[in-house]
């Protein structure tokens, strides 16, 4: 089967991740959390006191931030290390979730990231989750898919997923956080959160994850396939 380029994009915990996850261990190919990248670089800010308000701090920051994924043999994962150091869990803090909205809005940290990604996305064989993946990152995706699910289930999962890891949370801080991602991730001036003209909705609200899956399968398999008969 050729090798193709998935991108997923949608809003904050419509399960993207899971999907992409699922597809490229289905497929063998590569997942790439890009949203790991924007709270690696959000951690490093916090931890070093950057004004990311203030171009040149940035700048100097960026150029002292190394992101690399390792896949983890144990999880099944690619896991982010930043500088050298797993951040893969201390990155999906609530502390973090408040400011990434903001960090990942500022043109040089998009920049930096993109670059990255589109590296990535070299070798084909790849599943990046995202925002603005099928817009900005991989516009020519052989298969675009946007991910939609009803608000109160987004807040329901994202809510469960925190509470395991902080009894402490609250509902309503799991949906004011998302509110405010959302609605800085869609109103930001550059790469806003769109859905690419060419994508294909799925809205996840009543499917499990199997029906996602196999829904999700059944579009890889249209565009493998016609790839396939384009090349013979
Ligand atoms: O996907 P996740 O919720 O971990 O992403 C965290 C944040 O990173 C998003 O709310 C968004 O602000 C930013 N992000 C982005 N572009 C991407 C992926 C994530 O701006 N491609």
């Amino acid at each position: 089967m050729k090798k193709i380029i998935i991108t997923i994009d949608g809003y904050s915990s419509c399960g993207k991740s899971t999907l992409a996850k699922a597809l490229a261990a289905e497929l063998n190919y590569v997942f790439i959390d890009s949203g790991a990248m924007y709270r690696a670089i959000t951690l490093y800010f916090l931890r070093n006191h950057v004004d990311w308000n203030i171009r040149e701090e940035v700048l100097k920051a960026l150029k002292n931030i190394s992101l690399e994924f390792i896949y983890n043999y144990i999880t099944g994962i690619s896991e982010i290390h930043l500088n050298d150091e797993n951040v893969e869990w201390l990155i999906r803090d609530m502390v973090v979730a408040e400011n990434v909205s903001e960090v990942a809005a500022v043109k040089e940290v998009r920049e930096f990231a993109v670059a990255q990604q589109q590296k990535m996305g070299g070798e084909k064989g790849i599943v990046m989750d995202g925002r603005d993946i099928g817009t900005t990152v991989f516009p020519d995706a052989e298969l675009k898919i946007f991910l939609t699910a009803d608000p109160a289930v987004r807040v329901e999962r994202r809510f469960k997923e925190m509470f395991t890891k902080n009894p402490n949370i609250t509902i309503d801080e799991v949906k004011t956080n998302l509110e405010m991602r959302d609605f800085i991730d869609s109103n930001r001036e550059f790469s806003p959160l769109r859905k690419a003209e060419d994508a294909v909705v799925i809205d996840n609200s009543n499917l499990t994850l199997k029906e996602q899956f196999k829904l999700a399968m059944k579009l890889v398999k249209e565009k493998t396939e016609v790839r396939e008969l384009n090349h013979n």
